[in-house]
């Protein structure tokens, strides 16, 4: 059986146009199909090593504006296209901003038995499609040759020939082509002239949740348990917490948990603390990580449950809170 490789875009400054082929900052992100950026690239079929090319747009946005049913819905595909046994993996093409929140939604859903056999890769530029020095193009072309290395597996997160695991990546720089960052425990490999080299073993695959709670017929953003993140720093007060919890303007789910990004290892300011624990009596759920860019919060004992400490993630914020999302969804 011919083997296929399936490009699902979703926009991002991969799919960006400026005016200006020396303009790399004032562009417009998701202006262009995935079908168009594949055309695009000269010499992508040599790439393929046998297998054919298959591209669907899923959403077209910038991923600054992403919410929880455009997760689902790629999910969704992601799970129609993994259950085929003729693909053989899958690259999505995403905005860098939150595509670690992404991988690691796609990591926690999408079941187990499809991911441990076929790789997701994600991929994503920090220059629009139009720049005369575009790194979107050999992106897609690395990202292709994983998807179609013997053995690759799990979803993997590719900028700048690094590739990530979905637990572990963080953007880490706003400018630099070299964006992503996998703190102590480093990458799972690089693509060097075509070929990926593997530095140790593929990352383990994220325990999954129950994937039919994520098929509902018509996914709206209620549906979707609510959880904000607040960040403790010198001076913080409990103001907004207090705000989260008194508000729910029409339309606005009831707020169901609370992410603390703390100081060095998951501390928080004592003002902040005391308004939290009010939030938790209330039945919120707070979870505490640390606003650190590496590490994630030690316990003094590893089953540490004191609640005034807040239950704590070793995940950063941002997936903390996906984390917390999906669990309340149950
Ligand atoms: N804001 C853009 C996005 O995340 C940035 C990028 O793609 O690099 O879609």
């Amino acid at each position: 059986m011919q083997q296929r490789v399936v490009f699902l875009g979703t926009g991002g400054t991969i799919a960006g146009q400026a005016e200006s082929s020396q303009d790399n900052v004032s562009y417009q992100a998701a202006q262009i199909e995935v079908g168009k950026l594949l055309e695009a690239i000269p010499g992508l079929r040599g790439q393929l090593r046998g297998a054919l090319l298959h591209s669907e747009q899923v959403f077209q946005f910038n991923s600054k504006d992403l919410n929880p049913c455009h997760w689902q819905q790629l999910q969704g595909r992601v799970v129609h296209y993994l259950s085929q046994a003729d693909v053989r993996g899958i690259v999505i093409t995403h905005g860098t901003d939150t595509a670690e929140e992404t991988a690691y939604f796609l990591a926690r859903t999408v079941p187990e038995a499809l991911l441990c056999s076929k790789p997701v890769v994600i991929t994503c530029a920090m220059r629009p499609a139009t720049s005369a020095h575009s790194d979107g193009p050999q992106n897609m072309v690395d990202a292709l040759c994983v998807a179609t290395t013997e053995g690759a597996h799990g979803v993997l997160l590719l900028c700048s020939a690094t590739v990530h695991s979905a637990l572990r990546v963080q953007k880490v720089h706003l400018y630099r082509l070299d964006a992503f960052d996998s703190g102590e425990a480093g990458p799972v490999g690089v693509v060097e002239e075509g070929q990926f080299r593997l530095f140790g073993a593929w990352p383990e695959l994220l325990e999954t949740v129950t994937h039919r709670s994520l098929s509902p017929q018509a996914p709206t953003k209620q549906d979707w348990p609510r959880v904000e993140i607040v960040t403790s720093h010198a001076g913080a007060n409990g103001a907004s917490v207090r705000a989260m919890c008194a508000h729910t303007a029409q339309g606005d789910s009831p707020l169901r948990g609370i992410v603390v990004a703390g100081t060095g290892n998951g501390d928080i300011h004592h003002d902040l603390a005391q308004a939290l624990n009010d939030a938790q009596a209330q039945g919120v759920r707070v979870i505490r990580t640390s606003r650190c860019a590496t590490g994630s919060v030690v316990l003094a004992q590893p089953n540490d449950t004191d609640p005034k400490l807040f239950e704590a993630s070793p995940l950063s914020a941002v997936k903390a809170r996906i984390a917390l999302m999906l669990e309340l969804l149950d």
